[in-house]
């Protein structure tokens, strides 16, 4: 019998079927499907015709199609429907992925036929997009070290091995260090802490084996500790202990391993021929320089510096109302930001979350997209891999477009946090493919009979997921490696970011947020107080934040520091750190950037799509119409349908007529001049 992974879907649009694979299917079908990937990749290289865009970059993007069905079913049940067999079979499948993957761009023969075709690319005709990808392609192999030979092909194969050591290292350490600290509490120290952070410092300590409640450094337990506990003096060791990951000395410490990791990296980009690594990671980003990412975050810095000095001269006041005679220091911040929060903005989460129910949620995100792009969503039924699981078929004039899955319920098999794949990209060529994209969150399931409610924040994360589906769902473009979301990583976030600003539209909440039992919408007061709190301590959270992404960047830039942490002093000495600040992530526990290559470099790239989305959605606000048909039209033709088959600047500068400019995020976070 086939093995129902590579046999053909019958279902209806091709859907996996989940209904009849087992887990006992999976090890097979990934032997063979890499198998048969190699085997074409072998017979493309080996050609004995000279190498054309068809026989050679066309047969690539059709390549490997059974490994992507497999792939596609399997990373979807290990991210959202774990078991134990699923987890041993994720540990051994990935070192043979990265491996198959490396094996592709060391293949000689192929690349070869690669550069001759890009030495050739003035002569051979090319679409746009066909010359695009053929730059994608070979720019993929040229990062990867493939024009590399003798010792520098093997020095960057030793340097790449040696990084990912000291990355898994890196993450252990971090790992050992949270897990190796705890404070106890007594019943005394408990006094002024609310209800939740008592029941999850008890059952902290019960995790311990402790007599009673205890702090540990678990971000869900150490943030609200610092935010509600009254004594300063718990406060402080609870604080320097989080701030100290890392840095403790002895077997766990990481600063060495990130002195390791720069120098290391910095020969890797000097071997390919760049500069310094920032100049290497940000080819091929939008940003596209490290000067670029550099003033970007210098404009936001100072405004949101000063907020930030006036915050805190604010709360050195409420030091002093509680007879302390100090500068404000890090661990006072977030209990006197509370205090205030309280004072300021008398929001209570339990007043709200009646009128944000799931369902209607679902329908708002829907019919936002119906008004901006005319989509339409029906009901399928068809067989997920878990019960929860939800489909829809997402026409358009009654032309199929998409399938869209949305798992939406928390459960123990799911891995935390929210996030949107494909099982399938849109593509034209070498064959027609339709999208199939599932939005995975973990909303809190209710009851039997009960409607499922959310927070605000869940809210936000529905339609910052379903963003993103819709860059998948509207992609238009030939080849799958250019589709949906297969953009920069500083571009990516645009869609997602940009689509949570329409719950934020009146007109959206009134019509959508009706209250589960009465059916009455959101009172205007309420509506009111969620919006003023967006707000609410800004100067903070973005000095924090951009502190470690200047850091970042300035790691990475220029010869690699001997010495990261007498760097980083100066560095925060430089743009002059608020002493009640610290970094969001310090060197010695900045996981983004030393635990991977992912973020490194990179961990501006949030704010990059957080100044292109306030400003995009500014372009329906100068519309006088957050539905306007003609920005609409505009952002689906230039971005949405686009995906990555055009430099990020071209299309965004298409959309907008020009770039964006920081005026529209600093008012967003309400630090505006
Ligand atoms: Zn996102």
């Amino acid at each position: 019998m086939t093995n129902p992974l590579l046999a053909d879907w019958d279902t209806p649009f091709r859907i996996a079927p989940f209904d009849r694979i087992s887990d006992e299917d999976f090890a097979p079908a990934f032997e063979q499907a890499l198998a048969a990937h190699l085997a074409e990749i072998e017979a493309i290289a080996d050609n004995p015709e000279p190498a054309s865009f068809a026989n050679t970059i066309l047969a690539m993007e059709g390549a490997g199609e059974a490994l992507d069905k497999v792939l596609s079913v399997f990373f979807s049940v290990a991210g959202a429907d774990s078991n134990d067999a699923r987890q041993a079979l994720q540990r051994d499948v990935s070192p043979k992925l990265s491996a198959h993957s490396s094996a592709i761009y060391a293949n000689a023969r192929l690349f070869g036929r690669v550069a001759d075709l890009w030495a050739r690319r003035e002569e051979l005709g090319l679409s746009n997009e066909e010359a695009r990808v053929l730059y994608l392609t070979h720019r993929g192999f040229v990062r990867a070290g493939a024009a590399l030979e003798g010792e520098d092909a093997e020095r960057m194969t030793a340097v790449k091995s040696r990084l990912a050591v000291l990355g898994t290292a890196f993450t252990q350490n971090l790992l050992k260090d949270e897990a190796a600290w705890y404070m106890p509490l007594s019943e005394a120290d408990l006094e002024g802490l609310p209800g939740f952070v008592v029941d999850a410092a008890r059952s902290a300590g019960e995790a311990l084996g402790q007599e009673g409640p205890v702090v540990t450094l678990s971000r869900s337990l150490i943030t609200p500790f610092l935010q509600f506990c009254p004594r300063r003096d718990l406060r402080q060791t609870a604080f320097e202990a989080w701030a100290a990951r890392g840095a403790n000395g002895g077997e766990t410490d990481n600063r060495s391993i990130a002195a390791e990791v720069l120098a290391l990296r910095e020969e890797r980009a000097k071997l390919l021929g760049y500069a310094d690594f920032a100049s290497y990671k940000l080819e091929t980003e939008m940003a596209g320089t490290p000067d670029r990412v550099r003033e970007l975050l210098m404009q936001v810095w100072e405004p949101a510096r000063a907020q930030a000095l006036r915050d805190a001269a604010e709360m050195e006041e409420m030091l002093r109302e509680d007879g302390i005679n100090d500068a404000l220091q890090p661990w006072d911040w977030r209990y006197y930001a509370e205090k205030r929060r309280r004072a300021l903005h008398d929001l209570d989460e339990a007043e709200l979350k009646p009128y944000l129910q799931l369902e209607r949620m679902i329908e708002a995100a829907f019919t936002c997209a119906n008004r901006l792009f005319g989509l339409e969503f029906k009901p399928l039924d068809v067989a997920l891999y878990h019960p929860d699981c939800r489909a829809w078929e997402v026409t358009r004039d009654g032309q199929h477009l998409a399938v869209f899955i949305g798992d939406y319920f928390a459960r123990a098999s799911k891995r935390s946090g929210a996030w949107c794949s494909a099982m399938r990209s849109q593509a034209k060529r070498p064959k027609i493919e339709t999208p199939i994209v599932v939005n995975v969150c973990n909303f809190a399931k209710p009851s039997k009979g009960k409607p499922a409610l959310l927070s605000y924040d869940d809210a936000r994360t529905l339609f910052h997921e379903f963003g993103h589906a819709l860059h998948q769902i509207l992609s238009d473009v030939d080849f799958g490696s250019v589709s949906g979301t297969s953009v920069a990583r500083d571009f990516v976030e645009l869609p997602s970011q940009l689509y949570e600003h329409w719950l934020e539209v009146p007109r959206v909440l009134e019509e959508f947020a009706t209250h589960a039992e009465t059916g009455a919408p959101m009172p205007k007061a309420l509506l009111d107080k969620v919006l003023a709190a967006a707000t609410f301590d800004m100067g903070f959270q973005t000095v924090e934040y951009v502190a470690s992404a200047l850091v970042d960047l300035e790691f990475h830039s220029g010869t690699a520091p001997g010495d990261p942490m007498a760097r980083q002093a100066e560095i925060l000495r430089g743009i002059g750190m608020p002493q009640a600040i610290t970094m969001r992530h310090a060197t010695p526990h900045f996981a983004h950037v030393f635990a991977g290559d992912g973020y490194s470099s990179g961990y501006y790239s949030y704010m990059w799509s957080e100044v292109m989305d306030a400003d995009a959605f500014a372009a329906f606000e100068e519309a006088g119409d957050a539905f306007d048909p003609a920005t609409a039209e505009k952002l689906e033709r230039f971005i949405l349908s686009k995906g990555g088959s055009q430099e990020a600047e071209d299309l965004y500068t298409a959309f907008r007529g020009r770039m964006p400019g920081v005026e529209a995020l600093l008012k967003g976070r309400g630090l505006a001049a």
